[in-house]
């Protein structure tokens, strides 16, 4: 389940990050409206923006889509690294925006994956010194269950003993002492 979530926000902010890097060569936006109501989403400089607009009097011309592109990037209203968020009413329209950086996107859907890799790292760590994977205490005493938890202790697949990570370490662990 931890994997899973991990691996979803890992594709998500892979994602974002390739649109927020694509936002500094070109502006795009989509929107879809209705008649009555219109959303749009926009790229450019660094920050998008989502944003909504509601006719008190429909237009008769159907459910329209569209997408724009636009090169060189032209600035996107409050598009300088702030959150910005408008309205503006009058009295045929209501519109509502927002405006984020895409650092903000970025950074929350990284926490996961990168959580995920720590706790890895720190599983493999203690299963290549003799502890227990999951709480980390000394299993020399019993190989095959951990005492002090209840974790099986198995063996690392073989897959992961010659990742090349760790035989350069062995490595480097062997050489150590000679020099
Ligand atoms: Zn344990």
């Amino acid at each position: 389940m931890f994997n899973l979530a991990a691996a979803m926000s890992l594709v998500l902010c892979v994602a974002t990050a390739v649109q927020w890097a694509r936002s500094y060569w070109v502006s795009e936006s989509c929107y879809r409206d209705d008649g009555t109501r219109g959303y749009e989403v926009r790229a450019g400089q660094g920050s998008v923006s989502f944003s909504t607009i509601v006719r008190k009097v429909a237009r008769t011309s159907g459910t329209k889509w569209g997408f724009h592109r636009q090169s060189p990037v032209y600035p996107l209203l409050g598009g300088d690294g702030r959150v910005w968020h408008m309205r503006y009413q009058s009295e045929t329209f209501r519109f509502s925006g927002i405006i984020l950086p895409y650092a903000l996107i970025v950074a929350p859907l990284s926490i996961l994956p990168v959580a995920w890799l720590l706790v890895g790292r720190r599983a493999r760590r203690r299963t290549a010194a003799g502890r227990c994977h999951a709480c980390g205490y000394d299993l020399r005493a019993s190989p095959d269950r951990c005492p002090e938890c209840g974790t099986p202790n198995e063996p690392a697949p073989p897959s992961d003993q010659e990742r090349p990570e760790r035989v350069a370490a062995s490595t480097d662990r062997a050489a150590s002492p000679s020099r």
